[in-house]
């Protein structure tokens, strides 16, 4: 069932009149992670700067999975999601729940499910600490993950106009991967390509590294993980800081060709980190791997306009053109 009013609507909906009643030192819901202040809570100097950082994510069968997947590869990518998020505010994750509706007779299903879990966990140093475990008719599968980050960490709402805008690599994999898991024979994909699409859409590398520098070497701004799409995520980043973000057509046609610039630009599940960064770490930042993908401008008519050659188009203008959805994110299975 698809949420009417959506996903995004909605939450803020259920929470508007309660955020202002956040005590001080607590940020949440809008951003990737909530933000805990520890020396709001401890007060006495010796938490100054520490923050606690929570975040959960919730895989439905036949929304975000279908249960023909291979349960070793759903267990790492509902472990690697939520991960992801704690990335993109620049910490480190610590520890995690995990909440599971089953049907019955599913017991080797949630072994190897876990399975899947522990190899991530015991890579990210991720400890399981415990969840809960119900049954239904439909799978469910959530996480709910904890982590830390000292000093001030990476939000969405803190790009400037000027910023340069970086992905940590190139998205639009995990949306082919997608559709070649759906059956899509996607005949002129090199197999280079394919093999990378069927493994960021199976299993994504969340990236904490990267992260953590950017958060702890003050280079980004604003930050955020490609999980509903290029386009949608830069919207969120814009919207929040009060910039449009402008996206350069011509570096996103080489991540898959031009074939495939619809899942680049709107596929989403990469959990590539787009950020926002100040033009003088450029040099640092392109060391690191991280591709210049367009940048930030003071609020124009839209919160994200395609650069196209010389012109620059709102992404609504561009996306009605081209026959891409205007939210800039798909909803798979919808
Ligand atoms: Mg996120």
């Amino acid at each position: 069932m698809k949420l009417k009013p959506g996903e995004f609507e909605l939450i803020e909906l259920l929470t508007r009149e309660h955020i202002k009643d956040l005590p001080k030192g607590v940020i949440g819901p809008g951003d990737d992670c909530a933000v805990i202040d520890l020396s709001a809570l401890f007060p006495g100097g010796e938490l100054q700067g520490k923050k606690l950082l929570l975040t959960t994510d919730l895989m439905v069968e036949d929304r975000h999975f279908r249960i023909s997947s291979s349960p070793q590869d759903l267990g790492w990518k509902l472990l690697a999601v939520n991960i992801s998020d704690i990335a993109a505010m620049g910490g480190a994750p610590v520890a995690a729940l995990v909440t599971l509706q089953l049907s019955p007779n599913m017991e080797s299903f949630a072994e190897d499910l876990y399975g899947g879990i522990y190899e991530l966990a015991a890579q990210s140093n991720v400890s399981i600490v415990g969840g809960d475990v119900s049954s239904g008719d439909k799978v469910s599968l959530g996480v709910t993950l904890v982590g830390t980050c000292e000093g001030t960490p990476l939000l969405r709402s803190a790009a400037k106009a000027g910023d340069l805008l970086y992905l940590s690599g190139k998205c639009g994999f995990a949306n082919v991967g997608f559709r070649l898991a759906e059956g899509e024979s996607l005949d002129d994909l090199s197999n280079e390509a394919r093999r990378l699409a069927a493994s960021r859409f199976a299993r994504p590398v969340p990236r904490v590294e990267l992260g953590c520098t950017l958060q702890s070497e003050a280079l980004a701004n604003a930050a955020i993980d490609i999980s509903d799409g290029l386009v949608q995520d830069a919207s969120h980043i814009a919207k929040m800081s009060g910039v449009s973000a402008v996206i350069d057509l011509a570096v996103a046609e080489q991540f898959l060709g031009k074939r495939y610039l619809a899942s680049v630009l709107c596929g989403g599940e990469d959990y590539e980190l787009l950020f926002s960064a100040a033009p003088e770490h450029r040099s640092k930042l392109e060391a690191q791997g991280c591709i210049l993908v367009g940048k930030c401008t003071e609020r124009l008519d839209a919160a994200v306009l395609v650069q196209v050659g010389e012109r620059r188009l709102s992404w609504p203008e561009y996306a009605a053109a081209a026959g891409l959805p205007a939210s800039g994110g798909f909803e798979h299975f919808s």
